[in-house]
């Protein structure tokens, strides 16, 4: 068996006996793949930077075929380093918030390149600290939209049209609602809010990042994309109580009845 090159980026590790482990990686080619690492724990290692969690990397594998046999690590080199996620605790929750995402939802190789790409361009961009929040935010509902968890954002969920103005993205079933079919009692959101919903799946991730977002905006949403995944995705996210609270130090009881 001849061995072949990836390239992926370290999400998660196991120890495994003295000086082996069984590396995680989202690789570009594969998806989700596992593979055993003999001797990364040794000191005289030349992988062992390779395996690093949150390091993008290019390994060469033995890759194994069929799923009760493990694919081997050959050799792993280091192409990248996201030495910013390490120094703020923020960021590096964020970044564990969508790799622990990826491990629960995304099944073992299965190839998701669009994803892939976006997850590189979250990795830079909060590594560097450049607008944190919004490519953490951006990218939970860019993840729903590029999955078969995708909400249905084409046209008015009541009416099926959509040449109406769209005026509320409606929380209990995750559709949008045009301004005639809205009931009694239900509100007009702020329409920065509903653009972001209209717009999304006519975009690239790239695109999508370096539009302009309300706080506000991004902080409601935020807090509904994490109740759907912990809720009806059944995702553990460990961190989230503490991530919701702290977003929602941003709003105010009025500015949270906007939504409703
Ligand atoms: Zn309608």
């Amino acid at each position: 068996m001849s061995a072949i090159k990836i390239e992926g980026i370290v999400i998660n590790s196991y120890d495994y006996r003295d000086y082996d482990k069984v590396i995680k990686v989202f690789s570009k080619e594969f998806g989700i793949l596992s593979f055993y690492a003999p001797g990364v724990n040794k000191e005289s290692s030349k992988n062992k930077y390779s395996i690093q969690t949150y390091s993008l990397s290019e390994f060469e594998i033995f890759k194994s075929r069929g799923a009760n046999r493990v694919s081997k690590l050959k050799t792993g080199n280091l192409k990248k380093e996201y030495f910013g996620l390490a120094k703020n605790y923020t960021n590096y929750i964020y970044i564990s918030v969508i790799t622990s995402i990826f491990e629960q939802l995304l099944s073992s190789e299965e190839k998701s390149p669009i994803i892939y790409k976006a997850f590189k361009i979250v990795l830079e961009n909060i590594s560097n600290s450049i607008d944190v929040f919004k490519n953490y935010v951006i990218f939970l509902l860019f993840f729903i939209q590029n999955t078969n968890y995708k909400f249905n954002l084409e046209k008015c969920s009541r009416c099926k049209k959509s040449n109406y103005e769209i005026v509320r993205f409606e929380f209990s079933d995750k559709t949008l609602i045009c301004k005639k079919c809205l009931w009694p009692g239900e509100k007009i959101q702020p329409e920065t809010f509903v653009n972001i919903f209209t717009n999304f799946n006519r975009h690239t991730f790239h695109y999508l990042i370096e539009k302009k977002y309300e706080i506000h905006d991004l902080v409601v949403l935020h807090n509904f994309l994490l109740d759907y995944y912990e809720n009806e995705l059944g995702i553990y996210i460990s961190a989230s109580k503490i991530l919701k609270q702290n977003a929602s130090t941003y709003l105010s009881e009025e500015n949270i009845n906007k939504y409703k």
